[in-house]
């Protein structure tokens, strides 16, 4: 197993440096293609959130950069890599699922084939462990510090007889502009900070995505403008706790700050951000919110429970009563607001008036919609040695009882919808018509409306026809 450097140079010499490792490759993949006639292939899986998402557009784009042509069909890759999840226990399971059926695959089908891990669940170091004693067939596990890396950590499994294993603690340069490939020509993701400082007792993420870091605001500036010359229309601002921006900064600016110069680029048409944590919501970037005519009138504010008790355990420094507070000055500030949130039920020791108080959060609010989640256990997270674990079947009755309850009125959000002509940004084709078009509102309402494919892209007014809850019917018009 061969261990790694782990200090980073400057963003623009590492990036230098990892095209040097690029070009070695292409020279290799190019060579390949002219005796074969076709290209080596590679399949690229995200898993988890979107930060995951985006940072596998930007693996894809070291991978094009290669000469490696995409495919989604696992069976024909020359390169396969998973960025990993660990956020739930399931996440985990499938990752160990599909690395059996790996073995096979390249003991019977490819043995030339080259299988990479990365992410949040190989900073784990258990995982780790598991990955070196019991799964050998891997050939490259780095983590969520240095997925800029790749090109030098295949060139050295290229080089060597044996798994390359570099994981880091934590971050050292954020290597901006980065080959990517962006999964869409209208819409992109761009981080403005990396890492999470709030440690809430049930989460992973402060111990694999490290400490909280804000990108110069020029640098995510300087991004967007290239995007929108590149055609995006809609950004959607990423970090784990968006509202804490800019505090790491040599010279700080707030989040708000931050919102009003990207409202500022000429040709950007819509502006989203994600993740808001509720301690951080200051009524500066509620008046942001508002006063920023690009920016969606739709914020996804996590409240997780609605027992004060139960929030103190989980470490969210925030109560029930703040929460509805904060809830109440958002819609005064903006009536036409949408809100969505996160919600785990079964945190160890949640009562059933615990749980009363969640259903109460949901009916005094009224989501468009939820994230919804069972209570899952992580190692090495103060909650998962907390006593007073929820029974499976208790968990499992309050979470219907909980949708029971969601439901009805994400569906009476939605019906305040119905008969307005809105904007929305044309997206793509419904998988299961290819008459139909879906795309999105302002305030992330989902619209299947008919029409022809050259309208994706662009945001055009669809007038709401009928309510299907969790996505509204719609006519051109
Ligand atoms: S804010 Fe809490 S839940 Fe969100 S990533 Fe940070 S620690 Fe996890």
């Amino acid at each position: 197993m061969e261990k790694q450097r782990t200090t980073a140079l400057p963003s623009t010499e590492e990036l230098a440096r990892q095209m040097t490792y690029i070009q070695k490759i292409r020279q290799e993949n190019d060579k390949y293609l002219a005796e074969t006639g076709h290209k080596k292939k590679f399949y690229s899986l995200a898993m988890g959130c979107q930060m995951n998402a985006h940072d596998s557009e930007k693996l894809e784009g070291m991978l094009d950069e290669m000469g490696y042509e995409a495919t989604t069909e696992e069976t024909e890759a020359d390169f396969i890599i998973y960025n990993t999840c660990c956020v739930r226990e399931n996440a985990e399971l499938k990752v160990y699922g599909k690395l059996g059926w790996l073995k096979h695959y390249k003991e019977t089908e490819n043995p030339n084939a080259m299988i990479a891990l990365c992410g949040c669940m190989m900073q784990q170091d258990v995982v780790q462990q598991t990955i070196m004693k019991k799964y050998r067939h891997v050939d490259l596990v780095f983590g969520t510090f240095n997925l800029y890396k790749l090109p030098e950590l295949m060139c050295m499994r290229m080089d060597s007889d044996g798994p390359v294993f570099d994981i880091w603690q934590e971050y050292q340069e954020v290597v901006e502009d980065l080959p990517s490939i962006r999964h869409f020509s209208y819409k992109a993701s761009v981080n403005i900070m990396f890492g999470c400082n709030n440690f809430c007792s049930y989460c992973i993420v402060p111990y694999v995505r490290g400490r909280e870091r804000s990108r110069e605001p020029e640098d995510i500036l300087q991004e967007i403008r290239k995007l929108v010359a590149d055609g995006v229309k809609e950004i959607m601002l990423l970090g784990q706790n968006v509202n804490s921006y800019g505090k790491t900064l040599e010279h700080p600016i707030s989040f708000a700050e931050l919102l009003r110069k990207v409202n500022e680029i000429e040709g950007l048409e819509r502006i989203r951000f994600m993740t808001s944590h509720p301690k951080d919501m200051s009524d500066e970037l509620i008046l942001a919110m508002k006063a920023c005519d690009k920016v969606c009138k739709y914020l996804h504010l996590p409240f997780q429970s609605g027992s004060t008790k139960i929030l103190k355990k989980m470490n969210r420094h925030y109560t029930k009563e703040g929460y509805l507070e904060l809830v109440r000055k958002v819609k005064e500030a903006m009536p036409d607001v949408t809100l969505s949130t996160d919600i785990i039920v079964g945190f160890p020791g949640e009562t059933e008036e615990d749980f009363q108080e969640t259903l109460d959060v949901i009916r005094e609010v009224k989501y468009c919609t939820a994230f919804t989640f069972i209570y899952s256990k992580r190692t090495g997270t103060p909650a998962a040695v907390m006593e007073d674990q929820v029974p499976e079947e208790v968990v499992k009755d309050r979470f219907q009882r909980m949708l029971d309850v969601l439901n009805p009125l994400v569906h009476e959000v939605t019906q305040t919808q119905v008969g307005k002509v809105l904007p929305v940004l044309v997206e793509e084709v419904s998988k299961n018509d290819a008459g139909i078009l879906t795309g999105r509102t302002e305030q992330n309402t989902l619209v299947h409306f008919t029409g022809t494919k050259d309208l994706i892209g662009q945001i055009i007014p669809v007038k709401i026809t009928e309510n299907k809850t969790f996505y509204v019917i719609g006519e051109r018009m």
